[in-house]
């Protein structure tokens, strides 16, 4: 393969770095990815519940957005269940491996180019400047700006001091499974109690007929077993879920870890632009990455591509740190905020805290926006001043 000069490099494809690289190519970066893995997509790290109206600009086939969602279930310890349904698509649970392929195919098809099995050990940094990536295999690549898309490994992100290593995260452990007897097919399903997942809640979201990615999250701090033994616990001793759960088989098994702490405070350095959980962009409240990979990796694609044509300089690049901070910061600090009120919930809190969301139905947008995570603290305060005050915001 010929080494040729890149304009942005991009490390890792998941939904960031493909997002990253499809806008630096569409405004005419010469732009290359590297995946480590032999596979997009593959293995599945993600549930991937996410959002309808974001994704409409994307030419998505409908294999790919998996199954639409219409509605929300959520069920406290004292098992007495709250559905908030609203009478539209709202979202989807998508086809990973399919979502993911069709997204690189369409930064392909702006220009860019991939290369799998490029597992990235580090930027070679000469003076002040970053002037290559090194590959495991002794390779050196060139380029102008770089975009570190590798998820919780942050490789490039540690290797210039931007991550400073162990940061607060959420361990899961999921089965893709075979669901015959799952008898809502279009609502992503939220169980919640100590017993079930500590610190965190358990899921059922149905991504295609018959289909369900069934798992559980925790908290890291309060994580006293292995994940696997309370999402087994989940799957055949909760009241309700294991009659959902009859019969059901597991065809995949997934463990991986997300960030469940606030993004990094500085995103950028020099050449390198940092993306997705690499920089913790994810809102920690039900724990939602891919929609802000996308969106945030749209703006760090547009900024690479445009500092190449003036200066890749820290000031040009600064410019995207200002723009996600802009659109999403108060989003994810207010959603931390609500996530370390929550991980300490007692099982009575939690019987406290879901009768709540029967509101929601009554304010739809309100209900939407808590669960999208762009909630305001008077959102909190209609649906209730208890609501709002139990998951520690104590004014409007
Ligand atoms: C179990 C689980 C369930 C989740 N459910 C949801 C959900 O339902 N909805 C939602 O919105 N979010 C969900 N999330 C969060 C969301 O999946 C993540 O925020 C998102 O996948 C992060 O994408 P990313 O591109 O930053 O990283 P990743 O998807 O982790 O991609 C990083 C890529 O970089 C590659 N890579 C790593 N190191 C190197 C290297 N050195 N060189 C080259 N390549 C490298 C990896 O192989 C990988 O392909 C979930 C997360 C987990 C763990």
């Amino acid at each position: 393969m010929i080494n040729e000069d890149y304009d942005v490099i991009v490390t890792g494809a998941g939904p960031a770095g493909l997002s990253s690289a499809l806008e630096s190519a569409k405004n005419g970066a010469k732009t290359l990815i590297l995946e480590k893995k032999p596979v997009i997509g593959e293995p599945t790290r993600t549930s991937g519940a996410t959002w309808i109206d974001y994704l409409e600009n994307y030419p998505f086939s409908e294999k790919a957005l998996g199954n639409p969602i219409r509605g929300f279930y959520f069920c406290p310890p004292s098992l007495k269940e709250v559905y908030f349904k609203l009478n539209k698509i709202v979202g989807y649970v998508i086809n990973v491996k399919a979502f993911y392929q069709e997204l690189a195919t369409m930064a392909s098809k702006a220009g860019a180019e991939i290369r799998l099995n490029s597992k990235v050990e580090r930027l070679k940094i000469d003076g002040n400047r970053i002037s290559s990536v090194l590959l495991n295999n002794g390779e050196e690549i060139h380029g102008k700006t770089f975009i570190d898309a590798s998820g919780m490994s942050a490789v490039l992100a540690k290797q210039v001091g931007l991550h400073e290593g162990k940061k607060r995260a959420v361990f899961c452990a999921e089965y893709d499974m075979w669901t015959p007897n799952l008898p809502q097919s279009d609502i992503a399903e939220f169980y919640f109690g100590n017993d079930i997942a500590p610190s965190g809640y358990a899921w059922i979201f149905p991504w295609s007929k018959e289909r369900a990615r069934v798992g559980v999250g925790i908290v890291q701090e309060t994580l006293k077993e292995n994940p696997l033994l309370y999402l087994r616990t989940f799957i055949v001793a909760h009241k309700i879920a294991s009659k959902k759960l009859k019969d059901a088989q597991p065809l995949e098994f997934h463990y991986a870890k997300l960030p469940c702490t606030s993004p990094l405070k500085k995103t950028y350095f020099n050449q390198l632009l940092v993306v997705g959980d690499a920089a913790a962009l994810i809102s920690p409240l039900l724990g939602e990455g891919i929609r802000f990979c996308i969106e945030i990796g749209k703006i760090a694609g547009n900024v690479a591509a445009q500092a190449i044509q003036s200066e890749v300089t820290v000031r040009t690049l600064k410019r995207y740190q200002d723009e996600w901070k802009e659109r999403f910061g108060k989003f994810f600090s207010r959603s931390l905020k609500a996530n370390k009120a929550a991980a300490k919930f007692s099982n009575d809190d939690w019987d406290s805290l879901i009768p709540y969301t029967k509101r929601f139905n009554e304010y739809p947008e309100i209900g939407l926006r808590f669960i999208r995570s762009e909630f305001s603290i008077s959102d909190l305060f209609k649906i209730s001043p208890k609501f709002a005050l139990k998951l520690g915001f104590k004014a409007i």
